[in-house]
């Protein structure tokens, strides 16, 4: 069977050799020093300016609206990742679906605009397979509202806009290092941000609200990364460049083998592709099963992402339904893409897609 992702695993040595070291010195959590170096080399590789590790990316998103104070209705988008809306739920907030732009499948500024109540405190836009939200229009609609606003860049590692990280904009943006992601720690994430003061605040959160020294200073969980993820994260760190070499390079081949088949959403001049993911999107609802009944007859799990549109979930409160998320829910699928997938199976994928989409979609 061939996924649409696999979880990078590093040289079994280099992580070994990364356990003595813990063995050796005995802390196994609680900031450890390998905690520390992660942060430091994060920092440093994505160019920000304070990163803060967490255990996973939906405690990331949790701290952010717990350090920023939300309350009321948060407008999201209804084209990500259910964590996205349901750590809105789980803190007592209450997600309000404002619909994507068919280009780049994030929030559309203008439905944005729409969407506002006068409970809104916040605004939760996600980068959509790494691809930038309206970042500008974004801020201008968030300074006219004096409402918060949360980057969920779960899918943003590495992405540059305009020569300058991503994970720069908004109040806070967060990561997820899920095994499954383009970077990973096994399980975790991180929370990024400009201010300092915020900065300290999420940092105290991330361990039951104390301080360095132990005191409790005020509301916390327990958000923290073990050093055995740590580890693991240095390790796939070590490797990121070429990483990032093998995904460029079967991502290349998905366009030049299916160009004018599918439309390849969210080009963007101005920025980075970091080929987290390869979503694809058909002419037609019809097309999309096909295509992905296809591939799985001939064992290639090629994955919904994102389905079902988010506000047509039972368990979250109604509101105007997001047509255009639920029409490109319809018609997506990320194909396989993962180091170490091989050039006669991406051919083998690619021929499968041809066959199965009827004429041109360009
Ligand atoms: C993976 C993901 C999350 C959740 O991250 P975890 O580390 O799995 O908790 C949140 N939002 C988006 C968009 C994601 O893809």
């Amino acid at each position: 069977m061939i996924n649409v992702t696999k979880p990078y695993l590093p040289d079994p040595e280099k992580y070994k050799r990364y356990i003595d070291q813990i063995f050796a010195s005995g802390q196994i959590t609680n900031n450890g020093q390998l905690v520390r170096q992660l942060e430091t080399s994060l920092t440093t590789l994505l160019g920000v300016r304070n990163l803060l590790v967490v255990a996973n990316g939906t405690l990331a998103l949790q701290i952010a609206y717990k350090a920023l104070a939300l309350k009321g209705d948060v407008i999201t988008s209804p084209f990500t990742f259910v964590a996205t809306a349901s750590s809105i739920i789980w803190e007592g907030l209450r997600p309000v679906f404002a619909d994507i732009d068919a280009h780049s499948l994030c929030l559309d500024p203008r439905s944005v605009e729409a969407a506002f109540t006068p409970e809104t405190s916040a605004i939760v836009p996600v980068h959509v397979f790494g691809i930038p939200c309206n970042v500008s229009r974004l801020q201008a609609v968030a300074d006219e509202h004096d409402v918060k606003l949360i980057y969920d860049a779960s899918h943003a590692f590495g992405t540059l806009l305009e020569g300058r990280s991503l994970l720069g904009y908004g109040d806070i943006a967060t990561l997820s290092f899920h095994a499954t992601k383009l970077f990973h720690t096994v399980e975790g994430g991180a929370l990024v941000t400009d201010d300092d003061e915020l900065f300290e605040l999420c940092k105290r959160m991330r361990n039951f609200g104390m301080d360095g020294r132990g005191d409790i200073c005020g509301l916390g969980i327990n958000a923290k990364m073990s050093e055995f993820h740590a580890a693991m994260g240095l390790c796939v760190l070590d490797d990121f460049s070429t990483i990032q070499t093998a995904r460029r390079a079967i991502y290349k081949r998905y366009r030049d083998g299916l160009e004018g088949a599918v439309l390849f959403p969210g080009d963007d001049s101005a920025a980075t592709n970091n080929h987290g993911y390869a979503p694809v999107i058909f002419a037609s609802e019809a097309e999309r099963k096909a295509v992905a009944g296809a591939l799985l007859e001939n064992g290639i799990s090629a994955r919904r992402y994102f389905y079902p549109s988010l506000d047509e979930l039972g368990f979250v409160p109604g509101g105007s339904p997001a047509t255009r998320s639920q029409d490109i829910s319809g018609r997506i699928l990320c194909l396989p893409i993962f180091p170490g997938l091989a050039e006669a199976d991406q051919l083998r994928i690619i021929g499968i897609v041809r066959a199965n989409v009827s004429s041109s979609i360009a």
